[in-house]
């Protein structure tokens, strides 16, 4: 890319858009990320799909018709192998509620409370997408694996976090500086390999 390209991030969710924009402006200098807000008109798109690319390229997709720009999105959660890899897709809405992340990891913690160490395994996932408004698409994911522990620890991050270790760490994703957690997480790790994707897709 030559130029700055206006990308937009499709997403109204303000934690992951200062993730996601700390994230890209490390790896790319080139490329102005606008917020959903500055399109006001673009309602909510249902996370219809089964898996985490398909929910990404839904809002990637949604986002770049209707607003006739590249937009990029993703969607994550918390895969756990007692659980044969749920909450998965559903993990903002596990508790019922969309969002409700205390309810979501009170249940959580509740499903697996018989589940004896050594067999609390793990990963966060996430499919980052982006779509043109010509319907070109592409999209790359990113893992963490870890452990679910018992009791939650730290007050950073959100969802999940307090009760997830990396695999090799001893703090829970809770417990880290913003800046560590990018540079190891699921999220970072997919948006990072979308930025040369980007690059290619938006021409360089
Ligand atoms: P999304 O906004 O549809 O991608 O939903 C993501 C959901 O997965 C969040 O509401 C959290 O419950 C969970 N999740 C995804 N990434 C993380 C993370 O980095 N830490 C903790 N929970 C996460």
């Amino acid at each position: 890319m030559s130029a700055v390209s206006r990308v937009v991030l499709a997403t109204r969710n303000e934690g992951k858009i200062v993730e996601l924009r700390r994230i890209l402006a490390d790896a790319d200098q080139k490329t102005e990320l606008v917020g959903l807000e500055e399109f006001p008109e673009i309602g909510e798109v249902a996370e219809t799909g089964l898996t985490f690319a398909e929910n990404a390229l839904l809002k990637a997709h949604a986002v770049a018709s209707a607003s006739g720009l590249p937009a990029i999105a993703d969607d994550s959660g918390l895969c756990v192998d007692a659980l044969n890899g749920m909450p998965g897709v559903f993990s903002a809405r596990w508790s019922g509620s969309h969002g409700d992340d205390a309810a979501n990891l009170r249940l959580l913690l509740a499903q697996v409370a018989d589940v004896h160490e050594g067999r609390r395994g793990a990963h966060f996932a996430c499919a980052a997408a982006i779509a043109l408004p010509s319907g070109e698409e592409r999209v790359v994911e990113g893992t963490l694996a870890g452990s679910i522990i018992r009791d939650p620890r730290g007050s950073n991050g959100f969802g999940y976090d307090p009760v997830f270790v990396p695999e090799g760490e001893s703090r829970t994703t809770a417990e880290m500086s913003p800046g560590h957690k990018d540079a190891i997480s699921h999220r970072g790790r997919a948006f990072r390999a979308l930025v040369p994707v980007m690059r290619q897709l938006l021409g360089a």
